[in-house]
């Protein structure tokens, strides 16, 4: 991958961050993503629903109250954005079994969005045991199978493939791996950060600031920006974009949750290797490259189209969603030690404000009429019942 981003640079000149990043994750042949896939415990960073089914059972809690507070609709797709490992929809779908009786007047099917070819083997084989048929190219999902309690799955490259419908979108640790670029405010006014080859040391890359603005400089920036140093990732505004047009038209509802903030950090590009930071310029692909979330710039996104709730703590959301009952009685129902103390683990790797419990932060998407405030309403309708997991005060 060295090799060849340097051949390219010299031939053709530095190149934004966000091209690099798209190169470096998921470069069809070479790409971390589609080579090497790194999510999990033996990979190179973890995440809350490899940690903890409690995690996944919550957000499958979560849609299911959405659900019955959208007046119960007779169709459900369940659409993931970067699904890793899988993990994460087949505790929602665990959940969806054990509710199975207040679900079945609805028909539920799976839509997975995931670009590597490697996780989505993985995937497969976690929510279908391995039995999944590829798809001839004219049909737009790219894989499909039936999960282990009977619903439907299938895969695709792009959100704009699955088809329209009734949704709950998911996305867990995905926009903050999509490319971002990066900008320098300087005496001349603001400039692009690039991607370039050292002349003085062979095959090392480093980064340069564009010598005039470019078409992002004067798109992305704002007037009123006082920030020095600011990190855009049009690609999750874009998909935003759709996921709100979506709600609008067919209802439903989505739910982010990754780390990030509201639109206040600078430098926050950085890479993972085996759990540890990793130099973003050195070997591409062979380390995750992320950024936070900009929050503030996914509000902006939506265009109004849809109600966003959030960014709320993760520790506060899990709360508010009955993690510490959950807790409780999973503890009161395992007998030996090593799963008590791995359930007290967990719990503290998900809630405490050191860990994950800060960091990490749910925002949602949701039609206006779920929202409006019950005074507004209708008075002879009942008002509608509060957004679990979501205190009223972030409504925005
Ligand atoms: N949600 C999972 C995995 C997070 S890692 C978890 O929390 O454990 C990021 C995931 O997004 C991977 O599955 C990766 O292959 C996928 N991904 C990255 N870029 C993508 C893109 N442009 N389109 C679709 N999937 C992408």
């Amino acid at each position: 991958m060295l090799r060849h981003l340097a051949r390219k640079l010299r031939a053709s000149g530095p190149v934004t961050v966000a091209e690099y990043m798209r190169e470096a994750l998921t470069n069809p042949g070479q790409g971390y993503y589609t080579r090497r896939g790194g999510v999990g415990e033996s990979g190179d960073f973890i995440t809350s629903p490899e940690i903890s089914q409690v995690f996944g059972e919550l957000i499958g809690i979560w849609y299911i109250s959405e659900w019955m507070a959208m007046g119960k609709p007779s169709t459900l797709q369940l659409v993931e954005l970067g699904p890793g490992r899988g993990t994460l929809t087949e505790d929602i779908l665990r959940v969806f079994k054990q509710l199975a009786s207040v679900l079945s007047k609805c028909d539920v099917s799976v839509h997975l969005v995931e670009v590597s070819p490697k996780l989505s083997e993985i995937q497969a084989v976690t929510l279908t045991g391995g039995k999944v048929q590829p798809n001839p190219e004219d049909k737009s999902a790219y894989m499909e199978g039936i999960s282990k309690n009977g619903i439907p799955i299938f895969w695709y490259s792009n959100i704009q493939d699955v088809p329209p419908g009734y949704s709950f979108y998911l996305a867990h640790e995905f926009f903050d791996a999509l490319p971002i670029h990066k900008f320098q405010r300087t005496e001349k006014g603001w400039r692009e950060v690039l991607v370039d080859i050292d002349p003085e040391v062979p095959d090392q890359l480093r980064f340069v600031l564009s010598p005039s603005r470019t078409p992002a400089t004067q798109n992305f920036i704002q007037p009123e920006e006082t920030r020095d140093h600011v990190e855009v990732c049009p690609e999750a505004g874009v998909i935003v974009q759709r996921l709100a047009s979506r709600i609008e038209k067919d209802g439903g509802a989505a739910l982010v949750a990754d780390y990030g903030h509201d639109g206040t950090k600078t430098d926050t590009f950085r890479g993972f290797r085996n759990h540890k930071l990793h130099d973003v310029l050195s070997a591409p692909g062979t380390a995750d490259l992320t950024a936070d979330v900009d929050f503030s710039y996914l509000r902006k996104m939506a265009q109004g189209r849809t109600a966003t709730l959030g960014p709320i703590k993760q520790r506060e959301f899990l709360k508010n969603m009955g993690i510490d009952l959950r807790l409780q009685v999973l503890l009161q129902n395992s007998g030996d030690t090593a799963t008590r103390q791995q359930l007290l683990h967990s719990y503290d790797m998900l809630m405490n404000p050191e860990k994950m419990g800060d960091c990490f932060n749910f925002f949602a998407l949701l039609p206006h009429h779920r929202l409006v405030h019950p005074d507004k309403k209708d008075k002879s309708k009942s008002p509608s019942p509060p957004v679990a997991g979501f205190n009223e005060l972030l409504l925005k």
